[in-house]
């Protein structure tokens, strides 16, 4: 079944959501105040609308009641994102996810409702410094400000071992959650204590980021 989104405000960032939520055929509402950027989607999503986001009415008469998701990317103008946000909540909308322009404006926005609030510039250059510091970090997930979920690829020293014999549990802290094999192109999502990590394996770790560190330091 079809699921519904919409995303206002076009820029670079909602459009590239916009576009792939529709190649993965969703239904989506695309909306923006500038005729140029809505134009540009007309044939990517759904429907595409100008409208101004802040006008309540405009977005009760768009049926925005009914959609599941909606998603708001409007970039600089951090008073039309808190607006809209805030009316989407009074309109009842199930989900709403907003992208913040500093932490100032997270706070606002989390403190009004929204149910998922990101960060796209700020969380890409933590993982790209992060894959900058080491080069075996293959991609790393913020949990909180001190624990991470992050995909390490396999060194000699532990090519060959069993999860068991690394004991990584006790020895780091950290949790060996899934297996990545790039020999079968298989991810095993609970490996056991007598799995063996093989050539090219990447190990996906959970942990407090010191004890990762500590891993990746002695370990890979
Ligand atoms: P990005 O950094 O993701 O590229 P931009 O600031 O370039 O973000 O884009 C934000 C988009 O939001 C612009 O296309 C702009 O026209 C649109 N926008 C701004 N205010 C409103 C509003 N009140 N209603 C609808 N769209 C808006």
């Amino acid at each position: 079944m079809k699921r519904e989104f919409a995303v206002i405000g076009l820029g670079r960032f909602g459009g590239s959501i916009c576009r792939e939520l529709s190649k993965e055929g969703m239904e989506v509402l695309a909306i923006d105040s500038t005729e140029a950027k809505v134009n540009e989607y007309r044939n990517i999503a759904s429907h595409a609308v100008i409208a101004d986001a802040t006008d309540e009415k405009v977005l009760k008469e768009l049926g925005i009641r009914n959609i599941d998701h909606v998603i708001v990317a409007i970039g600089e103008d951090i008073q039309a994102s808190i607006l809209t946000t805030l009316m989407l909540k009074e309109l009842g909308i199930k989900k709403i996810t907003v992208k913040a322009q500093n932490d100032y404006h997270e706070k606002v926005l989390t403190k009004i409702g929204a149910d998922q609030v990101i960060h796209p510039e700020r969380d890409m250059g933590k993982k790209i410094a992060h894959s900058i510091i080491s080069s075996n970090i293959l991609d790393h997930l913020e949990l909180s400000d001190d624990h991470s979920i992050v995909e390490i690829k396999a060194g000699k020293k532990i090519v060959g071992k069993t999860l068991i014999a690394l004991d990584i549990r006790a020895n780091y802290g950290c949790n060996v959650v899934a297996i990545k094999s790039m020999a079968s192109n298989d991810i095993n999502v609970s490996p056991m204590a007598t799995e063996e990590i093989k050539e090219g394996d990447t190990l996906v770790i959970i942990g407090a980021d010191k004890d990762i560190s500590r891993f990746e330091k002695q370990l890979v």
